[in-house]
């Protein structure tokens, strides 16, 4: 169960890093995996961040069907070359238990999408696996909702999952969501399992995340999911809040020593 067990935090295990007490895991990477050079480049400027693990969509749930959709099973084979290339462990999103055979492979953690949070077909398939999921809160989920969804994955034995608070939907349209921050606290007095923050997505905007991205930190998170990009006006998804990798290795100091103060 996702209850809190008083005292006994989880953490959960994600290649050689450790998400939960006692750290803060930086997980950096491009919204998709585009082509083998962007990826390659982006996620060696990971690693020489001191970013902890990549992430990178190969399936990406697109709010047009005609926008970009990633570049499926072979973006999944960049992302094991990524991996090979700079021994980070890589998160990458699924959208579909169909493509799970060849996710496994290439993946060290399943990344559940926001529009996907209460997919409970995707969840239980998920609770099945031995491997780390990553679940991101629903748009319009509340804090009981997302535990529940959690709950699905718990239930089939699957024990290591991550919460991900990544904005919901608000009356507020001055960016793109709302940064609920008061829910990691709630996650952490209401479960055990570790909380992620994606700065990126409520931010909307490069120059946001940095401010989301240490409040995260002095609120007990213990570790973001941010998206960076070599070049982000030429990123074929969410360019307009990439943070140019340039700018990565002054965040990870940032929030290291936000969360080390907290
Ligand atoms: C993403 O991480 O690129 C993404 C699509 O996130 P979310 O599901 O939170 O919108
Ligand atoms: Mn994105």
């Amino acid at each position: 169960s996702a209850q809190s067990r008083l005292g006994l935090p989880s953490s959960v295990r994600l290649g050689g890093a450790t998400i939960g007490p006692g750290g803060f895991s930086v997980i950096a990477g491009p919204c998709s995996v585009e082509s083998r050079d962007q990826l390659i480049e982006v996620a060696h400027a990971v690693r020489d961040s001191g970013a902890h693990a990549l992430r990178g969509g190969a399936f990406k749930p697109r709010s047009s069907p005609y926008a970009f959709q990633g570049l499926g099973r072979r973006g999944l084979a960049l992302l094991a070359e990524a991996r090979r290339a700079t021994g980070l462990p890589v998160v990458s999103e699924v959208l579909d238990v169909r493509d799970l055979d060849a996710m496994l492979p290439a993946v060290d953690m399943l990344q559940v999408g926001a529009r996907n949070m209460q997919n409970y077909a995707l969840l239980r398939e998920l609770g099945r696996l031995r491997v780390p999921v990553l679940l991101k809160r629903g748009l319009a989920a509340t804090v009981d909702e997302t535990l529940m969804a959690a709950e699905y994955i718990l239930d089939g034995g699957n024990p290591d999952v991550v919460l991900c608070e990544r904005g919901i939907r608000t009356f507020e349209t001055g960016y793109r969501f709302t940064l609920d921050i008061a829910a990691v606290p709630v996650f952490k007095e209401r479960s055990h399992l570790p909380v992620i923050v994606d700065p990126s997505h409520a931010a909307g905007e490069t120059s946001r995340v940095l401010p989301l991205a240490l409040a995260a930190a002095a609120c007990g998170a213990d570790g973001i999911i941010v998206e960076t990009h070599c070049d982000p006006a030429a990123a074929l998804c969410d360019g307009k809040q990439a943070l140019p990798t340039h700018r990565l290795p002054d965040l990870v100091e940032g929030v290291l020593g936000v969360a080390r103060a907290a």
